[in-house]
């Protein structure tokens, strides 16, 4: 059952968590994974190569690929500045439904959109249901194998522009290669690698920053 163990998470965070602190949720996001369960949040370690990438693009539009529980997307939103937003896109509604609690906790609704429904049908309709031209950062944290058909869809739908940073979580764990041989050989992209590791454990994984060239 989905819905019951992202619901002790969602008990973790309004227990310990202070009400419009997004930092206190993070952080007892990140107690309950490491002392109690583990989850598929992108987690301490690799969230802070999160936070750089977030802090040093400064985007005013975000889109994320898979919600989960909100704590990505509570680390990216706690980063942005006044007029930015993010887009959330999770087709899981019991996860949907934790992740506008968790998000509610952190007072950041403002700024975060969570869209329920699956990438493929959302993608093609961003402009006309959201207004937007172009988005600034996009972080794919979804299903591995969507990666890159999605990617495609991103540009195919006009929905990157020149400088447009794709930041791709799990690249090696649980591993998405057909993604990376994509950004790492179009000339389409120059692409980076964050080396790390798999949320709350040892194992390597790593994050992908690809810079869209147009
Ligand atoms: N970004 C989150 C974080 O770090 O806190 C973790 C996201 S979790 C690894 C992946 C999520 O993507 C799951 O909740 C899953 O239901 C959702 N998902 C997978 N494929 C999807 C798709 N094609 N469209 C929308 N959501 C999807
Ligand atoms: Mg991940």
């Amino acid at each position: 059952n989905y819905y019951r163990d992202v619901n002790r998470l969602l008990h973790a965070v309004q227990k310990n968590a202070t009400k419009g602190d997004p930092r206190s949720v993070v952080k007892a996001i990140d107690n309950f994974c490491r002392q109690k369960e583990w989850a598929m949040n992108v987690g301490d370690e690799k969230g802070c190569i999160l936070d750089s990438v977030v802090s040093e693009v400064n985007p005013v539009t975000v889109l994320e690929l898979g919600t989960y529980c909100g704590y990505s997307t509570v680390r990216i939103a706690s980063l942005l500045p006044p007029r930015a937003k993010i887009i959330t896109l999770e087709f899981n509604p019991d996860y949907a439904k934790i992740a506008r609690q968790v998000i509610a906790w952190a007072g950041l609704e403002d700024k975060i959109q969570v869209v329920e429904g699956p990438s493929g049908e959302w993608i093609p309709k961003m402009k006309e249901q959201f207004g937007v031209k172009t988005f600034d950062l996009v972080f794919l944290d979804h299903w591995k194998d969507r990666y890159l058909p999605d990617t495609k869809l991103l540009e195919d739908c006009g929905l990157l522009r020149k400088g447009t940073i794709l930041l791709a979580d799990n690249v090696i764990c649980p591993g998405t290669p057909d993604y990376l041989e994509y950004v790492r050989n179009s000339p389409r992209y120059k692409s980076q690698y964050f080396k790390s590791h798999l949320e709350y454990t040892k194992a390597e994984d790593g994050l992908e920053k690809s810079v869209f060239l147009g």
